[in-house]
């Protein structure tokens, strides 16, 4: 057996004892995990520096704060949303008790992404945990020192057997991607999406996929130019704009483009200083391979500012091209870089135009101050999550489902939404053995007089 077997086949058998079931069970090892993030949070900030150059406050803002919080969510609500839950009955069914009964799936495989390894990975398990599941945590080896420190934490700290956590690469993943589970959580890019959807499709294994995209940003003329582009500059510049919901792109009118390239220009001068490379606060591209990928991006585009890079560091500079053509390489894929294009549009109607001629992204961002300009975006765009004059900060709702549509993914998470993924919602009916006349009328024989037809 490989070591990849034997993980899943020892979570298995685990599952099959019954432990993860009792709510009690779930809460102590939610706390426990709570507890990893506590005590050994300068494990994790240090080998997010050495993947990523993370700084600490960075790795608190945008890993564990949030996961400590939706354990807290998740440890506070786990009794009300493991409850039944009543529903409507119908006239037949008044008599009798119709609810529904969340339970767990069985064994989960959590397939994580790079860009923010803790939040991406983990977050999925605490539901995976809160819902009663077994779970394989497969972190991406694309963040080398992460997933190390994950794959020496996790086992002291929550039931190994139950939750054990499998490093690699491809080969590797697929190798688990054999093996038979009752749902698989994937977060990372579209094409391995299609890997993993046809790897489920073989066991009838449902999945999740949280992907990414190309998330446009449209401003309007009629808004706080300084104030949109300096959320807007956080956005995308935040670890070095490898988030899955970052602005990938500005689309605006032609005439307030230069003041755009000021404004932008002038936040980054004041998060990332004139040299953003000796900035504590600016990232750096995961690896080279991704550092020649998003750098040839730049080529066929007029750079407005920022536009070189070291290779040696994986550094590239806050970066901003204007008059961006819509058949620019930069346009072609999700950049996934701080790479910020700007493209004219001749106001809202071109603008919605063009997001719908692309996929459904995961995010769509409008600037406006007028009330209709943000409501028509809305409804006559689709996009996983939608936000008005501000970025990311709805990943920070645990209230809100997160996911994508169409090409950005499918299924959503965080909070209870994450139990609600990870759990069956079983429908119940319990009847009693009596009032035996009430359902006469639906034996055979149907004869007229029976029905009183
Ligand atoms: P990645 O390279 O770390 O891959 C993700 C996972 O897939 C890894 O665990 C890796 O081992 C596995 N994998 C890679 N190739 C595989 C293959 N051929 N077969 C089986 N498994 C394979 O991460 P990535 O894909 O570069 O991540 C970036 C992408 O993820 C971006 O598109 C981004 O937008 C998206 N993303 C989405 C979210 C979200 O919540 N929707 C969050 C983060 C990242």
């Amino acid at each position: 057996m490989s070591r990849e077997q034997q993980a899943v086949a020892r979570a298995r058998k685990a599952f099959e004892t019954g432990r993860s079931r009792p709510l009690e069970y779930r809460i102590i090892q939610l706390k426990n995990l709570q507890r990893l993030f506590i005590e050994r949070e300068k494990d994790i900030s240090d080998a997010i520096k050495k993947d990523l150059n993370k700084s600490e406050v960075g790795t608190q803002l945008y890993e564990t704060m949030g996961l400590e919080g939706e354990i807290n969510l998740a440890i506070r609500k786990l009794k009300e949303w493991a409850a039944p839950r009543p529903v409507e009955k119908n006239l037949l069914t008044l008599s009798d008790t119709v609810y529904i009964q969340p339970e767990p799936l069985g064994l989960v495989l959590i397939i994580g992404a790079w860009n923010y390894p803790w939040a991406v990975t983990i977050q999925p398990l605490i539901g995976a945990i809160a819902a009663g599941n077994a779970a394989v945590v497969k972190p991406s080896e694309v963040c080398v020192h992460t997933a190390k420190v994950m794959e020496d934490l996790l086992p002291l700290y929550i039931d190994k057997e139950l939750y054990p956590v499998v490093t690699g690469g491809v080969a590797e993943t697929q190798e688990l991607l054999r093996q038979r589970f009752d749902y698989i959580f994937y977060t990372g890019n579209g094409t391995v999406g299609k890997v993993i959807m046809e790897a489920a499709a073989k066991h009838l294994t449902p999945v999740t996929l949280e992907l990414g995209g190309k998330s446009p940003c449209y401003i309007d003329k009629n808004c706080d130019i300084s104030i949109a582009c300096r959320r807007i500059t956080w956005g995308k510049y935040t670890n070095c704009g490898q988030t899955c919901i970052a602005p990938d792109y500005i689309l605006c009118d032609p005439s307030i483009q230069d003041r755009v390239i000021e404004e932008v220009k002038k936040s980054i001068k004041d998060f990332y200083t004139e040299n953003p490379k000796t900035c504590p606060d600016y990232g750096r591209i995961i690896n080279q391979r991704h550092f020649k990928r998003i750098m040839a991006l730049v080529g066929d585009s007029t750079v407005a500012a920022g536009g070189d890079g070291d290779e040696s560091d994986c550094f590239i500079a806050p970066t901003v091209l204007r008059d961006v053509k819509p058949d620019a390489k930069v346009m072609q894929e999700e950049i996934f870089g701080p790479i910020l294009p700007i493209l004219p549009v001749s106001g809202l109607d071109e603008a919605i135009k063009f997001i719908n001629k692309g996929e459904k992204p995961l995010a769509l961002y409008v600037f406006s101050a007028d009330e209709k300009v943000i409501s028509r975006m809305r409804d006559e765009t689709s996009s996983g999550g939608f936000l008005a004059n501000d970025c990311l900060v709805h990943f920070s709702v645990s209230s809100l489902p997160f996911g994508g549509v169409g090409n950005s993914g499918m299924g959503c998470y965080h909070g209870k939404f994450s139990f609600d993924q990870l759990s069956h919602l079983r429908g119940c009916l319990i009847k009693k053995l009596k009032m035996e006349g009430v359902n006469n009328m639906r034996y055979p024989p149907h004869t007229p007089k029976k029905l009183g037809w």
